[in-house]
């Protein structure tokens, strides 16, 4: 699709350091006509270069149908409209049922992706998800609160695999989510980082155990904006990759005995 085609831009804005926004992300903020963010998680800060007279909408305060008419009007004068939503909008950015209407509606858009506030977690962490010999995967989910989850994703089912978990979106239910890791298999030892608002100003990292972290929380008074990471890569032993083994042949190099 050739850009001067596309209405709408639904444009992952980061974890909050606008310097973490993409090239094309703020090439298309900064050319927009019209503008709706994620005022409850958005950093106000990637919309500083704005051209004048640019309309911005907080999405925190619409529906979905005012969202959509407001992309609607966009499409109808002839302008260029994008939609921010904080981290990158595939994950629980709730994008989905937008690009549904726009579908109905004939409207032509594209999604820029952004870095998730999970990858930012980790970065401000100096941790490796996928660390040898201790996980290989990475489990990304949220307990259930208003919304329900779907038959077997609840914590408790997840935390027997032993992967990397980073759990979105459940800061306000600290000890229940300990109970459900612990009956799913992981022990009071296990390691747990939270992190309140990775890459803005005012970030905090907790460390501890599946055993402290609820009480560190509590006592840090951290209720929103944080993300919770727990399993084995944040302990201090790993075995070492195979990419890097000087004794491990690989497509560009091979191995000395
Ligand atoms: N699309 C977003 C996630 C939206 S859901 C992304 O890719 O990051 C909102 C949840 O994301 C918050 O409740 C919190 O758990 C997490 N979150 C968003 N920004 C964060 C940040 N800067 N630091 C820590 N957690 C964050």
């Amino acid at each position: 699709m050739k850009e001067e085609e596309i209405v709408i831009s639904f444009i992952g804005a980061g974890p909050g350091d606008p310097e973490l926004l993409t090239l094309k992300g703020k090439r298309l903020i900064d050319s927009a006509d019209v503008v709706i963010y994620a005022g409850s998680l958005v950093n106000p800060a990637v919309l500083d270069g704005c051209k004048e007279g640019t309309k911005i909408y907080n999405s925190a305060l619409m529906d979905l149908d005012e969202v959509i008419e407001v992309m609607k009007e966009a499409e109808a004068a002839g302008k260029k409209c994008v939609r921010v939503h904080t981290g990158d909008p595939a994950i629980y950015g709730a994008h989905r049922e937008q690009m549904d209407r726009l579908d109905q509606l004939g409207i032509k858009y594209e999604v820029i992706p952004g870095v998730s506030s999970f990858l930012a977690t980790a970065a401000v962490l100096n941790a490796e998800y996928t660390l040898p010999g201790k996980s290989q995967s990475v489990i990304l989910t949220r307990m259930e609160g208003r919304t329900p989850m779907p038959p077997g994703e609840k914590l408790t089912d997840l935390a027997k695999h032993h992967a990397t978990m980073v759990i979105f979106l459940s800061i306000g239910f600290m000890d229940e989510m300990v109970s459900q890791l612990l009956a799913g298999g992981y022990t009071k030892e296990t390691p747990v980082a939270v992190v309140y608002k990775a890459t803005w100003p005012d970030q905090r990292i907790l460390r501890g155990t599946l055993g402290d972290i609820a009480s560190k929380v509590e006592e840090a008074g951290i209720k929103k904006t944080a993300l919770t990471v727990v399993g084995d890569f944040l302990g201090d032993e790993h075995d070492l990759s195979k990419l890097y083994d000087k004794t491990f042949t690989t497509e560009f190099r091979v191995g000395k005995p």
